[in-house]
């Protein structure tokens, strides 16, 4: 199928042609007829399918008909509202928003927290008809009465289960009821559990469901491979994969945000240009570390799951989990980061003997064996024992030792050398589950709705990690300053 094929606007399709696209993604071709029809839509899709474009054109050919030049600020109302959950994914809708729209006269503008708010009160002063936004900030410009959205014809809520997972519902519900009963409403999610349905039936009408990836399935055009590796030996096994395979731009995962500065600052040490992206940073860092990453200045950016949320970078060829994730679906939101819109993309898990359940609980998501491959110096490390106990024993870190790395060397003729690794032998005794450890939150994002909130105290977690491996698990914030009371629910 091509993209004239589906009806849209000239100018569009010129837009379309010099991003260089081809042919529309699967999403794209089932999403657009109907949102060109009026259709209230549920789309399953997650980041990587080109979902951004699936709605953006066909909203962008249905306002076409306000496009105007008047300088005049109320010919521009906002006429489509789009809600994302970070600040990432709304710069980045707002990208595409730009890229598509760009031989039409409509205005758009983007507002997220965690900056000055009066430039975007300049902004939506000169009225714009596209307004990308996050929930809480969008409702600060409600209490300040600097928007409108009286005219709202189109309401687009994107990644709606991290909207959920982050405790945005009541914000949603809020701004539901600003809106025009009639109007044209979409829903992207990568996941349609329960609350999403439910949060659908009440402000959708009859929307019809496209899907294109099964749920929790990750795009096919990804390889998948994992290393085993002792904690104390993966950021010497990170920086092997990277020199000596040249990786030029790859995207890093760790669990915390402390994890995640030490781990750039040790990368740089290695003489490897690295540098972290996580919420404690202010947004000014966030923006300049994901923009020397994107243009190849930086080659290794280390992030937190939050902060990766939704991040656009194209061509993303590799990612790497240091940490595997506490949650096996958030395997599926950082793979989603490469393989986009059919680029072939690597996934390479660095796994320690403790992090086996954890590995265990993803292939059971993923309903496959990821390949074991094996690096020379680092065969025979890593390795769940046998009866694979560790948590009873407590002595993987034993374990850790550095093994005679000579004798792989040796057997392929003293070159460093990959080799895949048979799949891996039994896996041990059924064990009883565990709770769920506790996931990483980011206040700035589960904190309820506050007018004119200070988003940088927000920004602050309450309780700091403990930096140090094997150190006391206490919390420590206390020895700093007083405990630090959220806001009221
Ligand atoms: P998204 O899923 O919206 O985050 O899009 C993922 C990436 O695919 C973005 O970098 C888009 O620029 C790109 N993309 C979107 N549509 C197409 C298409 N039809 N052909 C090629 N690339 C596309």
């Amino acid at each position: 199928m091509e993209f004239k094929e589906l009806g849209l606007a000239e100018e569009l399709l010129r837009a379309i042609a010099e991003e260089g696209y081809v042919e529309p993604t699967p999403i794209q071709a089932k999403a657009i007829p109907l949102v060109l029809l009026g259709k209230d839509l549920m789309g399953a899709a997650q980041t990587g399918t080109g979902k951004t474009a699936s709605f953006t054109l066909p909203l962008l050919h249905r306002m076409k008909a306000h496009a105007n030049t008047s300088a005049s600020p109320a010919r521009h109302p906002i006429r489509a509202l789009i809600l994302t959950p970070t600040r990432e994914l709304a710069v980045q809708v707002w990208e595409s928003v730009r890229t598509y729209s760009r031989h039409l006269p409509l205005r758009s503008t983007v507002v997220y927290g965690g900056v000055d708010i009066q430039p975007q009160i300049q902004d939506l002063r000169a009225g714009v008809e596209i307004l990308v936004a996050t929930p809480g900030r969008l409702l600060d410009h409600v209490q300040q009465k600097t928007l409108q959205l009286g005219q709202v014809e189109f309401l687009v809520l994107d990644e709606a289960d991290r909207m959920l997972d982050m405790g945005f519902i009541p914000d949603i519900k809020r701004i539901l009821a600003l809106l025009p009963v009639r109007r044209q409403s979409l829903l992207f999610s990568a996941t349609f559990s329960e609350d999403i349905r439910k949060l659908a039936d009440d402000f959708m009408r009859e929307p019809i469901m496209v899907e294109v990836a099964r749920r929790n399935s990750v795009t096919e055009t990804v390889t998948h491979a994992l290393y085993r590796v002792p904690d104390l030996r993966k950021r010497e096994l990170l920086a092997r994969l990277v020199l000596d395979r040249d990786l030029k731009q790859v995207l890093v995962f760790v669990r915390t945000r402390l994890g995640a500065n030490r781990l750039a600052h040790q990368l740089v040490r290695d003489g490897i240009d690295a540098t972290a992206i996580h919420s404690n940073r202010t947004q000014a860092e966030r923006t300049e570390a994901l923009q020397a990453f994107k243009d190849g200045k930086v080659r290794v950016l280390v992030a937190t799951d939050v902060a990766a949320r939704g991040l656009d970078i194209d061509s993303l060829p590799c990612v790497i989990n240091f940490e595997l994730p506490h949650v096996p679906e958030d395997y599926v939101h950082r793979i989603g980061r490469t393989g986009r819109a059919g680029q072939s993309g690597e996934a390479i898990s660095l796994v320690s003997p403790p992090e086996q359940e954890l590995l265990e609980r993803i292939e059971k998501l993923l309903k496959a064996t990821i390949e074991e491959r094996v690096l020379a110096g680092f065969d025979g490390e890593g390795r769940p024992s046998a009866a694979r106990a560790p948590r009873e024993g407590g002595r993987e870190g034993g374990r850790e030792g550095r093994r005679d790395g000579g004798r792989e060397g040796g057997r392929e003729g003293g070159a460093r050398s990959e080799s895949p690794r048979p799949p891996r032998e039994g896996t041990g005794p059924a064990r009883p589950p565990r709770p769920a450890p506790r996931r990483e939150e980011d206040p700035f994002f589960s904190k309820p709705y506050e007018a004119g909130a200070a988003v940088d105290k927000a920004e602050r977690p309450s309780v700091p990690v403990s930096p140090v491996r094997g150190a006391s698990a206490r919390p420590v914030a206390a020895l700093f300053r007083p405990p630090v009371t959220g806001p009221k629910r």
